[in-house]
């Protein structure tokens, strides 16, 4: 450069008078103690969070926690293009609805909170400028007037070529050397350029840098001229990144691992730009098994209901099952932590970015389903009266309606087999409640009496008339199932499950067989939590109808 790149600066950028030592000072160093760490959670509004967003935050945040330090929410708008209206709003309910809580940044439309904002990018603009200003002053970055269409005459004659790196570079670079005359009438005739970084980068030299998960990472440096920042003053992503993630303060940067390749071009940002370079851990995808043809893809919105966060909600899996399932994913010693500490919250376990494993986790429903049953089993009737309550009102008004009409007998309903130390694991999601317990609510009741082969029609009515006669709502469960075993010798079945196993030809069948006869006619269901408690909160007059209904 022959000119002074001061007066180039000014050029550029008359209206910014602030400087970056200003900034330095205006977001100071964290006061955290040693080794705590800054994390930060950055979407681009795209108006619906991924589970692979959900999986991402929860790493910030539990890095944080275990480690006393902070995470935050970042708004990354500057791709208007990706941006839908609301966006915000979406992830921000999608987190809330999952219990994720960052310490700073932005909680919703308009609103935020802490001190190193502001935390959405399009808020910051001068913040980028007196950077970008700074590194025009250091002879660091320069504009670029080159057109869309001469931008694809460069690639074009790249393709053909033998050069295996396409870009903004070298002789390719064009504007680079433009003397101060040039891009001063140039500017002056109004045309638009964007800010190129003036890149020292060397094909033949290659940088190494730590990633937290994936261990030494080596690349060939960065020679590109990258774009900072857009014709209209936006800044890109990457020049985002480096002036946020400084003045925020992160120091360990967890992001998708679409992100690696853009390492080298990060880290000669943040260095002409006199900036710590931060830390790096880049997560792997959330992928799954493709139920066509059993291959192992990304999930993607368009196939699979389950690759928006909000699914869950509808389907009414509580927060704490997804955010337990997710852990068993991010970290293999959970499932043993889980094991020493049942009733800890999963916010404490001490997650640590190292045991993390760099290839893409399978997300899996069914086994998300099966941790559910146990993180449902282990909640008291209360939580879990609440939880089927907020759900119906949101997703299903009618069952709400019966669901909520007499509260007592509903959570004594989802107490059968709970609170005791070996209880009950057969609710996922209280998507599944109303079917469950639909022979609980007359309004869901459909009587069946289809027996099992085993057990002969004249039998099973003989079992159902002798049971009426000594049926009382009175007895409790040890009276309750001795007068059921009573019933099986006259009537030619046995009490005595293993001497029926010996000489199975001796009796018609087992206790067990009259027990279900008994529990069909009352619920139409083979299966059932305990009966005992089922008829008891049936009620008498129940309990005799649906009886009745099957002798005549
Ligand atoms: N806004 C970027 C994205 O949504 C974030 C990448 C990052 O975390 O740095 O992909």
């Amino acid at each position: 450069m022959n000119y002074d790149c001061n007066m180039l600066a000014d050029l550029l950028f008359p209206h910014i008078t602030g400087t970056v030592a200003e900034l330095e000072e205006k977001y100071p160093e964290r006061k955290l103690k040693d080794g705590a760490r800054v994390t930060r959670f950055a979407p681009s509004p795209t108006g619906y969070l991924h589970i692979g967003g959900l999986f991402g935050a929860l790493v910030d945040v539990l890095t944080a926690k275990a480690t006393n330090g902070i995470s935050y929410l970042r708004i990354e708008d500057t791709d208007k293009k990706r941006e839908i209206d609301d966006g915000v709003s979406a992830i921000i309910n999608g987190f809330d609805s999952f219990g994720i809580e960052f310490d700073e940044g932005v909680t919703g439309f308009n609103r935020e909170k802490g001190d190193y904002g502001p935390y959405t990018q399009s808020k910051r603009s001068e913040i980028y400028q007196t950077v970008a200003k700074e590194l025009v002053k250091k002879g660091l970055a320069y504009p670029c007037f080159c057109t869309a269409e001469e931008l694809s005459a460069i690639r074009e004659e790249q393709e053909k070529g033998d050069a295996l790196i396409w870009g903004y570079f070298g002789k390719w670079a064009k504007c680079r050397d433009l003397s101060f005359e040039e891009i001063e009438k140039n500017i002056k005739a109004g045309k638009p350029y964007v800010l190129r970084f003036r890149s020292d980068g060397q094909e033949d030299k290659r940088i190494f840098f730590d990633d937290i998960i994936r261990g030494k990472i080596e690349m060939p440096e960065n020679i590109i001229d990258e774009v900072l920042l857009k014709s209209d003053g936006i800044p890109t992503y990457h020049f985002a990144h480096a002036c946020d993630d400084h003045f925020m303060r992160t120091t360990h940067v967890i992001r998708g691992e679409e992100w690696i390749s853009s390492v080298p071009k990060h880290i000669a940002l943040f260095k002409a730009c006199g900036f710590r370079v931060p830390k790096y851990a880049h997560t792997p995808q959330v992928m799954k098994i493709d139920e066509d043809d059993g291959t192992k893809r990304k999930l993607s919105k368009r196939k699979d209901p389950e690759a928006a966060v909000s699914y869950f909600a509808e389907e009414g899996f509580p927060k704490e099952s997804l955010i337990e399932y997710l852990l068993t994913l991010l970290n293999s010693n959970f499932e043993d932590w889980r094991r020493a500490n049942p009733r800890e919250d999963a916010f404490s376990f001490p997650f640590n970015l190292k045991k993390m494993s760099p290839s893409g986790c399978l997300f899996d429903l069914v086994k998300l389903n099966d941790v559910s049953k146990n993180t449902v089993s282990v909640m008291d009737a209360d939580t879990v009266y609440g939880y089927i309550a907020d759900w119906s009102k949101k997703y299903d008004e009618d069952f709400f309606k019966v669901f909520t009409a007499d509260p007592k007998r509903s959570r004594d309903i989802v107490n059968i087999d709970r609170e005791s130390p070996k209880p009950r694991k057969d609710i996922a999601k209280w998507s599944e409640v109303k079917e469950y317990f639909a022979y609980m609510f007359e309004e869901y009741y459909t009587p069946s009496f289809e027996l099992p082969e085993n057990i002969a029609n004249e039998d099973a009515k003989a079992i159902l008339q002798k049971y009426a006669e000594v049926y009382d709502e009175n007895d409790d469960k040890d009276v309750w199932f001795s007068k059921i075993k009573d019933l099986c010798e006259p009537l030619g079945f046995t009490p005595n499950v293993k001497e029926y196993k010996k000489n199975p030809e001796l009796f018609k069948g087992h206790v067990g067989d009259v027990s279900t006869v008994i529990r069909l006619a009352v619920t139409g269901r083979k299966n059932t939590p305990d009966l005992c408690s089922i008829m008891k909160l049936l009620g008498k007059d129940t309990v005799k109808s649906r009886i009745d209904n099957i002798i005549v």
